[in-house]
């Protein structure tokens, strides 16, 4: 763990001195500030998110966690929001007018992707979809109307890479300002903004906080940016993070390098193994030295965490499910980034009545791999997959 790295997570932004030198941060469990005169509530009012008045904009708790996050992304400042689906709502709207016009990579999040292809669209904001890997077509895209390039890298389920720099300095030169949802890989393991892209967003819910007990999400940016957010979109719908989530995340963040790097290693450990698995046609994972754009990943992600992508050589729902069902260590769950090992199979969304089919074929079932011992893990799968002959 770089010194740096240890220093944000043990102790950026914890003035001990305050509160009685505990070791951990209090939860400043308020929702006002009092005032010993006018002109102190007055300065406060002229900067609410530097000072503390009122817990909708700012609160100390809260505070603590918004300095690691900016100092983990390399960013000056950060904001923290009731979950990534707010978090990203709150930037991309703060960014547009009605008429404008955004490019976003196609296959982003599922509620990113609702965002800009049915919510949006109401306000009269559009969207062009665009393949990621492909420059040309990104550069194509952009209008004189176009205001935000969303991007989203590693992408889910199909884990497609941007080349971050090159989108940057495109964006740049047309006006248009990027956002990427670095989820994936958490500040750990890439830094967007030493790529040149404006805004990083996660669901803190994910790795960030990593225990699977606190929805969350975050957004990091210059001064500027941050503080247009902070007037357009989060004072006036309030989609704040209370002070004892923040907290639970502060302490979440204290191991994100340890649960990453492991989380690494656990899935390089079965992708290796389920590579030469004869009911497997195809592993999906960045690191994979026959990922397509491998050396993309090596050269913009210093690692790529837990989540992976497996195509099984049946299409036949009932067998997937037989083998979904037949194991005892992989959790069955959406999401991922907590402290358990999880596997969701996108046959269990094909044909569901009221929902549209998902963009990924019925045999693709995605897999997070995290603390445990990979053996076991990988003895788990190996009785699983008998379930499907
Ligand atoms: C989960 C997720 C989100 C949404 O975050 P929530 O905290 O669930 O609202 C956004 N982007 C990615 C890549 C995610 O995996």
């Amino acid at each position: 763990m770089s010194e740096d790295l240890s220093f944000i997570l043990n102790h950026l932004g914890e003035e001990r001195e305050k509160y009685f030198h505990a070791v951990s941060p209090p939860v400043i469990q308020t929702s006002n500030f009092a005032f010993p005169d006018v002109a102190s509530l007055q300065t406060a009012m002229q900067d609410e998110m530097g000072h503390h008045l009122y817990s909708r904009g700012n609160n100390p708790t809260v505070e603590i966690l918004r300095k690691k996050l900016a100092a983990l992304e390399k960013t000056e400042d950060a904001l923290v929001f009731s979950s990534g689906a707010s978090a990203i709502t709150a930037t991309v709207v703060s960014l547009v007018e009605q008429g404008d016009h955004v490019v976003c990579v196609r296959n982003p999040y599922s509620w990113t992707k609702h965002l800009l292809e049915t919510y949006l669209p109401r306000f009269g904001v559009t969207c062009t979809w665009v393949e990621g890997d492909d420059l040309e077509e990104i550069e194509a895209s952009i209008r004189p109307e176009t205001k935000v390039l969303f991007l989203e890298s590693p992408n889910t389920m199909t884990f497609g890479l941007q080349d971050l720099a090159a989108c940057a300095a495109l964006a740049r030169s047309r006006g248009v300002i990027t956002c990427v949802d670095n989820s994936h890989c958490s500040p750990v393991f890439q830094n967007p903004a030493d790529f040149g892209i404006d805004l990083i967003l996660h669901s803190g819910t994910k790795y960030l906080n990593g225990h699977s007990d606190v929805v969350a999400g975050v957004v990091c940016g210059s001064k500027e940016l941050i503080r247009r957010i902070v007037d357009r979109t989060f004072l006036v719908w309030g989609p704040i993070l209370g002070p004892h989530d923040a907290a639970l995340m502060i302490r979440g963040l204290r191991t994100l390098p340890l649960r990453i790097q492991r989380s690494h290693e656990n899935a390089r450990f079965i992708v290796e193994k389920l590579k030469k698995h004869p009911d497997v046609e195809k592993v999906i994972w960045p690191f994979d030295p026959d990922f397509p754009q491998a050396e993309l990943a090596t050269r913009q992600m210093k690692g790529s965490g837990g989540l992976f992508s497996v195509l099984l050589r049946t299409k036949n729902k009932r067998k997937i499910f037989r083998f979904v069902d037949a194991l005892q260590r992989f959790l069955l769950a959406v999401s991922w980034g907590g402290h358990e090992s999880l596997i969701f199979p996108m046959a269990a969304v094909h044909d569901l009545p009221g929902r549209p089919d998902p963009a990924f074929p019925v045999n693709l079932i995605r897999f997070y791999a995290v603390l445990e011992e990979p053996e076991m893990l990988w003895q788990d799968l190996e009785a699983g997959l008998k379930y499907l002959h």
